[in-house]
């Protein structure tokens, strides 16, 4: 086993909609009881747990009296929204049983793609495991339109992997892993146990998108991986139709891992400090200085100055009085809001701007030191 499950600080476990629903539409309930003794086990050894399910559309489709077959658009959503509440009240009920309380989070490709929203999904994610909770999370899929839906949800559990810097991401899937070629056509196919990097003779092996129940296949598997590797989150592509399938895991069941080579923190660093230009400066003093360069988070207090103008979530250069750049960072707050609390004290904001906004301006978790 390349990555020991048991290592793992924040899992993110994705779910397809046939390892759920019965093609009734009726919830395989042993099989998620099962789960959820998995998931009970890694949360009473301290690991962090983010499900990811499918299963709203499988599970809706009869509710709201639509036949079998393919879906417009408007019939999926519609399904969507009367099967994600019996989705939802499932993994509430087997969760329940183990005293975990499940924590719906439903996302839109822009929540994860749009730094201001990005942020705020991610601030709260952090809270609600922070809280004890286990967020269950499904794509907003009565809101979405074709062009702004991912439509399938590893490529959705690989964007929330990345968010919230998880260190793991699970795939369960119908099959054990990566093949080399389709081992349902193929004799010849061989099995792939661990891939360090996703070449084109890696992406070649997933072949052509495969019609049916799941809308991923391999072809969205690989997509998935790419986006955590390059997260500094390790994927693995996991038989999921076994009982309590993550046990399995641990236990040796064959596998495929995609093993990332950074992890989530210095990836998001990365992230930062290369591909994000600065659009404004805040100046910091000598003690704002000196705590930054100690790893911590820069408050309002130690800004003396703000130049620009931002969003939230948007990237700004630190820099001392001498105008040094001393860190790049993406601030909690707009450029307006940042001027107004520049030089108090965290608990002020609530009383100047009106709301209450984070403690810091940035996060050392989105401050990269020069
Ligand atoms: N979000 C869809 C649902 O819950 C499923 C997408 C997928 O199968 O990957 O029904």
């Amino acid at each position: 086993m390349s990555v020991a499950l048991s290592a793992v600080k924040r899992l993110v476990v994705k779910i397809g909609s046939f390892l759920l629903v019965e093609e009734s539409g009726a919830v395989k309930r042993a099989w998620l009881e099962a789960l959820a003794e998995d998931i009970a086990r890694l949360r009473a050894r301290g690991q962090e747990v983010i499900v990811v399910s499918s299963g709203a559309i499988a599970m809706g489709r009869r509710l709201i009296g639509l036949g079998p077959g393919p879906l417009r658009l408007e019939d999926s959503q519609a399904a969507a929204a009367a099967g994600q509440i019996r989705l939802a009240g499932a993994y509430q009920e087997v969760l329940g049983s183990h005293g975990l309380t499940a924590a719906q989070v439903l996302v839109t490709i822009a929540d994860t793609e749009e730094r201001r929203r990005h942020l705020n999904a991610r601030s709260t994610m952090n809270r609600l495991l922070a809280l004890g909770a286990v967020p269950v999370i499904n794509e907003n899929d009565t809101v979405a339109t074709t062009e702004i839906r991912f439509g399938d949800n590893d490529r959705l559990a690989a964007r929330v992997a990345q968010m919230v810097s998880a260190d793991c991401l699970v795939l369960l899937s119908d099959i054990d892993g990566l093949y080399s070629a389709d081992p349902r056509s193929d004799a010849n196919a061989r099995f792939i146990a661990e891939v360090p990097e996703i070449t084109p003779a890696i992406e070649a092996m997933a072949g052509a998108p495969k019609p049916g129940y799941g809308s991923g296949g391999m072809v969205t598997k690989l997509a998935a991986a790419k986006i955590a590797l390059r997260a500094g989150c390790h994927l693995a592509i996991a038989d999921g139709k076994v009982t309590r399938p993550l046990q399995a895991i641990e236990d040796g069941a064959r596998c495929t891992w995609f093993v990332a080579s950074s992890t989530p923190l210095n990836a998001r660093k990365q992230w930062i400090a290369g591909s994000v230009k600065p659009s404004g400066t805040l100046t910091v003093d000598a003690g704002a200085a000196a705590a930054l360069k100690a790893g911590k988070s820069l408050l309002p207090a130690g800004v003396t100055a703000v130049a620009g103008t931002f969003e939230r979530g948007d990237a700004v250069a630190v820099c001392d009085a001498a105008g040094h750049e001393l860190a790049r960072g993406l601030s909690a707050y707009s450029s307006d809001d940042a001027r107004r609390i520049a030089g108090h004290k965290s608990g002020e904001i609530e009383a100047i701007l009106g709301y209450r906004g984070r403690d810091e301006m940035i996060h050392r978790d989105d401050l990269v030191v020069a």
